[in-house]
């Protein structure tokens, strides 16, 4: 089989919007659920992986109440949808290779694989920083049996200067994590209502991104499968008019309504005393 490189690709990712893209061997990569290649029919030690980072960010969104990476439909729709079209064209460019998508669920360490395949560098805050569009990017990756010769380059790190721990209400506390608080299921205790309230969002947080100094030139150019039916500002009377087919379309479906309503009712009866 010849070896892919990333020039190889880079027609069809581009005509799917994306322009942030690293090619490194799978063998370089953390393997992490070595049953989900099993299952895809990939080998486990050879072929490659295409890195992809897909920005969501939008500008003019000031009114938001959840996190940038909630405004558009859930990405992991988005990804698969986009994995029904660059699959086929990849496996028509390169016939008898195989190629299987992955987003969040995946083989892989994809934090781990977005730095070595230089698509950014990664922050004290936990997330990836790309140069173009900042940390406001899901990772997701294309992985297939055909090798390449491409090296896996060294981990960068950000520039450790605290901005990010300085603001964070819970000093980048991750067991006190506030957007773990948003996305808890059952009763929140006073304290934890009140921690909520105070924080204002009712789904996810993004203080330790928005307060980190590499973000500031970050281009807020979501790729064309983000710009549609985007909701930056959510209330319960939005969330209980959708039917379950769309609701199931939202990135805080998975915790099921109650928890982003039980959020909502609490901020907007907080905003009416
Ligand atoms: S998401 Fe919010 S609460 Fe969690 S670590 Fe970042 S700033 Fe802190
Ligand atoms: S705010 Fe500073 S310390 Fe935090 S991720 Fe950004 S550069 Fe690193």
């Amino acid at each position: 089989m010849a070896n892919l490189t990333l020039d190889a690709v880079r027609p069809l990712l581009a005509a799917e919007g994306i322009d942030c893209a690293g090619l490194v061997p799978l063998a370089a990569c953390r393997v992490t659920r070595a049953y989900l290649l099993a299952r895809a029919g990939l080998p486990a030690g050879a072929g490659s992986v295409i890195m992809l980072a897909l920005p969501y960010r939008a500008a003019g969104e000031t009114d938001a109440n959840l996190s940038a990476y909630a405004i558009p439909p859930d990405y992991h729709h988005i990804a698969a949808a986009l994995f029904a079209r660059l699959i086929p064209a990849l496996e028509a460019h390169f016939p008898g290779a195989k190629f299987a998508g992955f987003a969040d669920h995946s083989p892989i360490d994809e934090r781990h694989a977005a730095a070595i395949a230089g698509l950014g560098v990664i922050g004290d805050n936990g997330l990836i920083i790309t140069k173009r569009y900042g940390t406001y990017v899901f990772l997701a990756e294309l992985i297939t049996d055909l090798p390449t010769d491409a090296s896996p380059g060294e981990i960068g790190t950000c520039a450790h200067c605290g901005a990010c721990r300085a603001a964070c209400p819970v000093g980048l506390d991750w067991s006190r994590c506030l957007s773990a608080l948003t996305q808890k299921k059952g009763e929140l205790t006073a304290d934890e209502a009140a921690a909520l309230i105070a924080h204002g969002s009712v789904w996810g947080c993004d203080i330790c991104q928005n307060a980190c100094p590499h973000n500031r030139a970050a281009v807020c150019a979501p790729l064309p499968a983000f710009t549609a039916d985007r909701i930056p500002h959510l209330t319960a009377a939005i969330v209980e008019a959708m039917d379950d087919d769309t609701f199931a379309r939202r990135a805080y479906a998975w915790r099921g309504r109650a928890v982003i309503l039980r959020n909502l009712r609490l901020m907007e009866e907080t905003s009416r005393v």
